[in-house]
């Protein structure tokens, strides 16, 4: 027999959290349906990093902010790639989302907020995270769903997945079934369903077929499986974003057979590290600027060449005299690497290392002697200024780093009051979508932007239960 609830909500993580605990301060049957055995999602790996203008925070430290300062910021990163409407809700309703975890306990870094960190930096102070980065938030969280879980609204069940979305002869969502990990199956009613069941970003068959991209990293979390994104297109729901994938930059994976778990990363960023080395693609071709000062376009560099991979060479003189590049490795595991690990190699010629790393002699000897009459006279082609050294101390040694993004860029479409669409734009009846499952696109667009996951998802997940659903 189906039981009944006021609010069904798929995926106790990011996002299903705070529309769980807000629904369940209006309504007295809610039910959180967590396929995984904890509550929290990604927020267990996620570096949890949030944006929000106009917080309590920032006006101790007589920081003056508004949405749509950050607004404007947002546009202007990302050339206004994201969906506008939702953008808008966003940094209108960040700051409430933003000084709610605050009033629950949450606690953000030393100094905070800031204006950047690894993608392109806003023009104001409103960027924060916590000690234990995504970790912080879901130990925010967690007390509030158990005191709703207390005050008898709430009804968790852990390591139950979702399997289908039930719907009435009109194309209504009524209800959704599930399965636990011990194979009960069960069906449960309500007239407000929720997906919030993260993106796809564990799910490599989906991942190539949204964004035409293989999943070249293990990062996500395990139940990233895009189940909730199959559950909306069943009843007729449709996916937008997958064009606007992006990779980052400095990742070193373990080795070649993606998805492949991260290795170490490598400070390739100009602010907090000039880059003494060059970056070549995979023909052994410079294909950017380094010293670049915007992320955005190194990343943008980077996604338009082969396989998304580049290498960085440098020589002998280049690793005794430049900062750690990998500053979470000692140097002793760093120059044990180019002897014992697939991605990082070392020759006593520019044309072996170019060998041993599947690169085109002639090109990388092309490469090196142009960077080295550039580093000379002082005058790159492409307009590089740092270049202490030349290229010419044997050893010469190159990483291959891998270009990757740990999110799923695709999604449903929904609209402002979050309600999952189909593609001639009318929404399905009882139908709600937060988180990743509408895709990064939608709120990020094409391009990394400050904490423009987890703030709509913790954003739209608290506006969802605390008002835009309706019980009646
Ligand atoms: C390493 C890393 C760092 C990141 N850093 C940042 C950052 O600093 N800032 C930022 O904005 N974004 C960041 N992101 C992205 C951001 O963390 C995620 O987009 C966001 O946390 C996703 O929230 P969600 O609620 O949609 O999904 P999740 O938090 O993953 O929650 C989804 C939940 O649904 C459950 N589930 C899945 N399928 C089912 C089913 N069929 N039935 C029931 N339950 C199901 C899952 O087990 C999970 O608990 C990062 C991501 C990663 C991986």
């Amino acid at each position: 027999m189906a039981s009944t609830w006021d609010a069904i909500v798929i995926g106790g993580g990011t996002a299903g959290m705070p529309t769980a605990i807000f629904a369940a301060e209006r309504a007295k049957k809610v039910l959180l349906i967590e396929k995984y055995h904890v509550l929290g999602g990604t927020l267990d790996r996620s570096s949890g990093q949030i944006a929000a203008a106009g917080t309590k925070l920032q006006k101790q430290f007589g920081i003056e902010d508004t949405p749509d300062e950050h607004y404007q910021d947002i546009i202007r990163i990302n050339r206004g790639t994201s969906d506008l409407a939702l953008t808008r809700l966003v940094v209108d309703n960040a700051a409430v989302t933003f000084d709610w975890l605050m009033d629950s306990g949450y606690t953000v870094v030393k100094d905070h907020p800031v204006k950047g960190s690894g993608h392109e930096f806003f023009t104001k102070r409103r960027y924060y995270w916590g000690p234990e980065m995504g970790v912080t938030i879901a130990k925010t969280m967690q007390p509030l769903v158990d005191k709703a879980v207390a005050k008898g609204n709430l009804t968790v069940m852990l390591n139950t997945g979702a399997t289908e979305l039930m719907v009435d002869a009109k194309g209504a969502v009524i209800g959704v079934k599930t399965e636990t990990a011990a194979g009960e199956k069960a069906e449960h009613l309500s007239n407000n369903v929720v997906l919030a069941s993260g993106g796809f970003a564990s799910n490599p068959a989906m991942y190539m077929e949204h964004h035409g991209v293989p999943l070249y990293s293990d990062i996500a979390h395990p139940m990233a499986q895009g189940e909730g994104v199959k559950m909306g297109l069943a009843v007729g729901g449709y996916c937008r974003g997958g064009d606007k994938y992006l990779c980052t930059f400095g990742s070193v994976l373990r080795h070649r057979n993606f998805p492949a778990p991260l290795e170490v990363a490598l400070t390739l960023y100009p602010n907090m590290r000039m880059p003494w080395e060059i970056f070549v693609n995979s023909t052994g071709a410079r294909f950017v600027r380094e010293d670049h000062p915007s992320v955005d376009h190194r990343e943008k560099s980077l996604l338009a060449q082969p396989g998304h991979r580049h290498y960085v060479v440098f020589d002998q003189e280049i690793l005794d005299k430049a900062p750690p590049i990998a500053p979470t490795w000692t140097r002793e595991q760093f120059v044990k690497a180019f002897n014992t690990h697939p991605m990082f190699t070392s020759a006593s010629t520019i044309g072996e290392l170019a060998a041993k790393s599947g690169l085109d002699a002639v090109v990388m000897a092309k490469t090196i002697d142009s960077y080295n009459a550039a580093q000379a006279s002082g005058s790159d082609k492409l307009g590089r200024n740092h270049m202490p050294l030349p290229i010419a101390k044997p050893p010469y040694y190159a990483i291959a780093v891998q270009g990757f993004t740990v999110k799923s860029c695709s999604g449903l479409g929904i609209d402002t009051q979050m309600r999952v669409l189909r593609s001639d734009g009318s929404p399905i009846q009882n139908l709600y979508a937060v988180g990743e499952v509408i895709g990064g696109g939608n709120t990020s667009g094409d391009s990394f932007v400050n904490g423009m996951m987890v703030t709509p998802a913790l954003t739209f997940g608290r506006m969802l239960g605390q008002s835009i659903l309706k019980f009646s």
